[in-house]
């Protein structure tokens, strides 16, 4: 049996929208800049995927910017406004940002820093979540940005953007959320979330790879920050990849209608804690990460003292199940997580800990499968470990 419990790292394409991008390839290629009947085609498909993004998150067409993906999103988030406080005033500007953002905000904002603008990490709770009295605690006279994630890529737990945008609302200050973890996953109404920018990305929801949007409410200034062609208002250019983004628009509809579908997030969580649940019963040394009552449906992050994570995924992986250790982004380096090290845990801790993500396909059999082929693994690996001591919560 194979199970895939790595929807945070990223998701299969849905097959209808395999099916709405075929066409573009080599039958509808033309460049959507052109003004022949080619071109026009693609043309009108790409302002019907703008629509489809838009209505996901109850935007205009017209604040929709296409990227690469969301690591391209958030940077333009993050360096456009950048550029347009500098060009506003010419006090050093500063950045309010968190210390569990993604790479895509957090190296972004640590390049920044080292360029001369002033940054402010803000720390969360042992929970995993921020508090939004130490976002305002934090601004300054000269803050211009505030970015903080809507749903943590590996805790799943959700920040509270609201109160954060009202905070920076009565003091003028631009307010971005990192909105890739919770498209699909909880309604996004931009004006309710009271947000000015609001990154997503394809490939999390069922769409695919290299494609994302930067949501720009109107009126808010980013200056560009790569130069070429008059693509997507001026605000990013560069020929549109015509078919990615039409697999995008058709993800987004998808998404949409998953999202009205109460069956559907309670069946998700039900098992996502039957999962949870059932392992902690069953694995003496074990605890969950972030905060339980506020977390995205398909998301459980868990600590088992005394094993290393990586020989962990590996072994699961060789008995059919797909699971992370830390950020599937960060993977390769042998950092333990900057999320699981802000919420408190020890470098031994973090590395000792595993992400499942479920996804739309997951089953009740397969969560039954993990169940058993987790708890049967962990006993084995404590048990043949030379240097495994017993932890003291085993003891
Ligand atoms: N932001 C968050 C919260 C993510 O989880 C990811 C992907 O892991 C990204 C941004 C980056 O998106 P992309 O892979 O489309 O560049």
């Amino acid at each position: 049996m194979r199970v895939y419990l790595d929807h945070n790292a990223t998701t299969a394409v849905d097959p209808a929208v395999v099916d709405a991008m075929q066409p573009y390839f080599s039958e509808a290629y033309g460049n959507a800049s052109s003004i022949h009947s080619a071109g026009q085609r693609a043309r009108a498909a790409v302002d019907a995927s703008r629509d489809s993004v838009g209505r996901l998150m109850g935007a205009k067409p017209s604040e929709i910017v296409f990227t690469s993906g969301g690591t391209e999103a958030d940077n333009l988030a993050v360096f456009g406004l950048i550029e347009s406080a500098r060009a506003a005033s010419s006090v050093r500007p500063h950045l309010i940002t968190t210390a569990i953002e993604h790479h895509a905000v957090l190296n972004a904002a640590q390049y920044a820093a080292k360029k001369g603008i002033d940054v402010t990490f803000v720390p969360v709770s042992a929970s995993g979540v921020v508090d939004a009295e130490k976002v305002r605690a934090a601004q300054r006279a000269e803050t211009f940005l505030i970015s903080v994630m809507h749903a943590n890529n590996e805790l799943g737990t959700i920040q509270p953007i609201e109160e954060i945008a009202r905070i920076a609302a009565e003091a003028d200050i631009y307010f971005h959320t990192d909105a890739v973890q919770s498209a699909g996953k909880l309604p996004l109404d931009v004006n309710k979330l009271g947000v000015d920018l609001l990154t997503l990305s394809g490939h999390k929801i069922y769409g695919p790879k290299g494609v994302g949007a930067l949501y720009v409410r109107a009126g808010t200034p980013i200056v560009p920050q790569m130069f070429g062609g008059h693509h997507e208002r001026d605000r990013r250019p560069g020929t549109e990849n015509v078919p990615a983004i039409v697999g995008f628009g058709r993800s987004a509809e998808l998404a949409a209608k998953h999202l009205t579908s109460e069956d559907e997030s309670t069946r998700m969580a039900q098992l996502r804690d039957k999962l949870e649940h059932e392992i902690l019963a069953a694995v003496p040394g074990t605890r969950v990460n972030g905060d339980p009552r506020r977390r995205v449906a398909n998301t459980t992050n868990l600590t088992f003292d005394g094993i290393a994570g990586e020989a962990f995924v590996i072994a699961l992986d060789l008995l059919g199940i797909s699971v992370s250790t830390g950020a599937a982004c960060s993977s390769g380096a042998i950092e333990p997580s900057h999320v699981l090290r802000a919420i408190g845990l020890t470098d031994d801790q973090a590395e000792s800990s595993i992400r499942f993500s479920l996804g739309r396909a997951t089953t009740a059999t397969e969560i039954d499968y993990v169940i058993s082929t987790v708890k049967a693994t962990v006993e084995r690996m404590r048990n043949l470990s030379p240097t495994h001591t017993t932890p003291a919560s085993l003891r």
